[in-house]
């Protein structure tokens, strides 16, 4: 099969070295990829929203299937592009439907959905402009931290924990009149929960699932989780806390029902679901939904799926996922994120990377990387996913940890404590 991966991240990487071990995959191709992916397939530069130009790609390159990494081609409807066009019609997307991607496209449609098939999350209320007497008063109702979200996608930025009363009341008021432009015409406010978060993956045909490993990552940019947010430092898989008795509970209440409600409400849907989750005294509850694989996530989960990727997207595609099995390596991973340094304030591109080559016994992802003179070169603020195995989280944690040491950059800079609170 011809496959073209939609992404330039290091999850568009690791999902392009899983799919190389594929005997069904025949080329591959990814638009627009990144360094670490033109070593094992074409890269094409082609933006992942440009419909009408993958749409060109695709017939001219006989591509079979599409896999979409990021989120912005789900929500603008490439599944709904291809599935709708007679020319090709017959390449597999593996992604929801428009309507599918709305569970991570608008906050105040997932937590309707999750209303609608009783699926615990946290109490809420949307707020739109003529209403915002409404959301000051259900604020009022509430206990500090107060949490405000932007209905639609605002680059993981739309989400704001406040401790005080009026500045939430006052932020609300902003989002409402446009700080994070037309994402934040609804806003979603909830009740804070405290706890501790996991992420939960699973793969789906529309009718039955497969869950996958589970993972925690770490967001912030300091240790022991302090400073801005980024898009993730590091991730470790599986999770200890999410234990047999809580991944129990996840399946009954969390997975089977919204599978079950996708079913039922008729939603096209192939491919990944992610559960944010939080853990609260052992009682799983959702915190977002998205429509696709997380990153740096992904760099642990595929790692550890052992079963061929492709021959279960075929089986996405056909809808024939129940006959399938998912074998999972019984190891750890982990992943150790190397990051320019100033990131996710601002920072140089254009870094000379070296040493990559002298690591043998764990996975380099490139993530903003590209290629000069045929030399890696940093190009973004997440620079390269430092991923190793281990029979035990330490043993996992301390190879990477020896080896993301034998690579260099100027300004480079990585957390010491990934998966440190979980040992
Ligand atoms: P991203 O896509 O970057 O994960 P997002 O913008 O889609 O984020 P959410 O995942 O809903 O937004 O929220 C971001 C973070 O805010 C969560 O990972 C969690 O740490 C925190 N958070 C969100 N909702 C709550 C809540 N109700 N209680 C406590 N913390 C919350």
């Amino acid at each position: 099969m011809n496959v073209l991966i939609l992404g330039s991240g290091g999850r568009e990487h690791a999902f392009a070295w899983r799919m190389r071990s594929s005997k069904y995959l025949n080329n591959l191709f990814i638009a627009p990829g990144n360094a670490g992916t033109a070593s094992l397939g074409t890269n094409v530069a082609i933006s992942p929203t440009d419909f009408q130009a993958l749409k060109s790609f695709s017939l001219g390159n006989d591509v079979d299937m599409i896999v979409v990494g990021p989120e912005d081609p789900l929500v603008q409807g490439i599944y709904d592009y291809f599935r709708n066009d007679e020319d090709v019609c017959h390449v597999a997307v593996i992604g929801p439907s428009q309507k599918g991607a709305q569970l991570e496209g608008s906050k105040d449609f997932a937590k309707e959905f999750m209303s609608r098939h009783n699926i615990p999350t946290a109490r809420y209320k949307t707020i739109r402009l003529e209403n915002i007497e409404e959301g000051n008063y259900f604020l009022e109702s509430l206990q500090p931290p107060y949490v405000l979200k932007a209905d639609g996608l605002a680059a993981g930025k739309g989400v704001l924990i406040i401790d005080d009363l009026n500045e939430a009341k006052r932020l609300l008021w902003e989002m409402l009149n446009g700080m994070f432009g037309s994402a934040s015409d609804k806003v979603v406010i909830e009740e804070f929960l405290k706890g501790i978060e996991c992420s939960v993956f699973v793969l789906t045909d529309g009718k039955s699932y497969k869950i996958l490993p589970v993972a925690k990552d770490y967001k912030r940019i300091g240790e022991g989780d302090t400073g801005l947010n980024t898009g993730g430092m590091g991730a470790v898989s599986p999770v200890p806390f999410a234990d047999a008795k809580f991944m129990e509970k996840v399946e009954q209440r969390i997975v089977l029902p919204t599978v079950n409600g996708i079913k039922a409400e008729k939603i096209d849907y192939k491919g990944f679901i992610f559960f944010g989750l939080i853990n609260i005294d052992g009682e799983p509850k959702v915190i977002e939904y998205n429509v696709r694989m997380g990153d740096p996530e992904t760099e642990v989960v595929l790692p550890l799926v052992k079963s061929d990727i492709l021959d279960l997207f075929v089986s996405v595609a056909t809808e024939t996922l129940d006959t399938k099995t998912v074998e999972i390596d019984n190891r750890y991973a982990v992943t150790v994120m190397m990051v320019s340094g100033g990131y996710p304030g601002s920072y140089e591109k254009g870094k000379t990377i070296s040493g990559i080559e002298q690591i043998k016994d764990s996975i380099v992802f490139h993530a903003g990387t590209t290629l000069k003179n045929d030399e890696p070169v940093t190009s973004g603020g997440r620079v390269l996913a430092v991923t190793s195995y281990g029979h035990t989280m330490n043993e996992a944690l301390e190879n990477s940890y020896k080896n993301i040491e034998k690579i260099s950059f100027e300004n480079s800079y990585f957390r010491k404590d990934i998966g440190f609170d979980l040992r």
